[in-house]
């Protein structure tokens, strides 16, 4: 089993000026063999909500349960716990198969065949056979990332805590591990709880994504819902890359609109905003701009000019200025565009975004 609960647990630091609320109120149920990722700008309090978990500090209020039982006042050996950390952590002067059975070797009374015989199944799952007697200092970091995982694997615990393990190795190896990570997660079946600020991490490889910003959850769910219905501005700033596009817009005569550009309202847009006695915000995904022959067919198309073309290979983003905004759109990698054209453009209602400007929460 491997189900835990964060119950309404806080963290502060410090007093008076340098009072600091980390971790404010966060209350998230997660399963048992899920992988959650929580994701955030720095300073959000990821880490700290993943040190609490693994028992490395101390909430100010809050429980932490696992399989219904709290577990806050455990010291961090008796959680079953197991934790990955970006910088590896290994012991430079012990071999990589000392790395792996130091913990379980100080920490229980398993004897020392079983011990080798679980170094030896961690071993081969993470493909690090050959390997065992070499030190941190002669393994690339790839390979040290794998003892360290190793390293966790052996303890058999309930629950995995990884903190941005990933962040240190180049772009190549971390596509490759990010898919042996998912595979491994699924295969072993453990409550996985995985701390990152990577865009593509939190999209591909978790079950649910857990959104913080300063201390609080802005919202939690599939990568879908929050991509596609994200709970507010933040969320839809934050999750998506290139970002939404924002326009501050005034509503009336059915439409919404910048001093550039309209977009007219289908009667369901307009009958959720009338509600509303505020002022709006407009998001669009740099992919859901039309431009182009679509463009010109639709009814509120206007003209902008490009400011710069940036080819990716599989996309091309073309960056304009309207609407009192720097704007993002994605054309066809073929696009004959460059700096300084005329392009037509259209918002197409059924792709907006729109949230309160004062709450920030989404609205439509
Ligand atoms: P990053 O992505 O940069 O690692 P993070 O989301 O993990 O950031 P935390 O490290 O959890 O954020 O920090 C959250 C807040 O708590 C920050 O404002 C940080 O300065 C503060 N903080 C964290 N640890 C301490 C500490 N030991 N003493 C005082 N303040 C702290």
């Amino acid at each position: 089993m491997g189900q835990l609960a964060l119950e309404h647990i806080t963290k502060e630091f410090g007093e008076g000026e340098n009072h600091v609320v980390a971790v404010d109120d966060l209350d998230i149920e997660i399963e048992d063999g899920e992988f959650l990722i929580l994701v955030g700008p720095s300073g959000c309090g990821k880490s700290t909500t993943l040190r609490m978990i693994a028992g490395l500090e101390q909430p100010t209020s809050g429980d932490i349960v696992l399989d219904g039982a709290p577990v806050t006042q455990r010291k961090p050996k008796d959680r079953n716990m197991a934790m990955v950390f970006q910088s590896y952590a290994l012991y430079p002067h012990m071999t990589a198969r000392e790395n792996m059975s130091f913990g379980l070797k100080m920490t229980t009374e398993m004897p020392a065949d079983e011990i080798d015989e679980r170094v030896r199944n961690a071993s081969e799952l993470m493909g690090i056979e050959g390997l065992l007697e070499k030190k941190p200092g002669e393994l690339s970091g790839g390979q040290q990332q794998r003892v360290a995982l190793g390293r966790a694997i052996v303890r058999d615990p309930e629950v995995f805590l990884m903190d941005e393990p990933l962040s240190n190795l180049d772009a190549k190896l971390r596509t490759t591990m990010r898919t042996e990570l998912q595979d491994l997660q699924q295969d072993l079946d453990v409550t996985t709880i995985y701390v990152t600020h990577d865009q593509t991490e939190a999209m591909t490889m978790g079950d649910r994504i857990a959104i913080l910003n300063d201390g609080e959850l802005q919202q939690i769910g599939t990568p879908a819902e929050c991509y596609q219905e994200p709970a507010n501005q933040f969320v839809a700033g934050f999750i998506g890359s290139p970002s939404m596009n924002f326009f501050d817009v005034a509503l009336g005569g059915g439409e919404l609109s910048t001093d550039d550009f309209a977009v007219t309202l289908p009667e369901s847009i307009e009958s959720a905003l009338a509600g509303h006695n505020s002022e709006f915000v407009l998001g669009i995904r740099p992919e859901e701009i039309l431009s182009g022959e679509e463009a010109v067919e639709h009814p509120d198309s206007f003209s902008v000019e490009v400011n710069v073309v940036e080819p990716l290979g599989d996309v091309t983003y073309l960056y304009t200025e309207f609407g009192g905004s720097e704007v993002t759109i994605s054309v066809d990698r073929n696009t004959e565009i460059k700096p300084g054209d005329q392009v037509t453009i259209a918002l197409p209602a059924a792709e907006i975004h729109v949230f309160d400007r004062e709450t920030g929460n989404s609205i439509v």
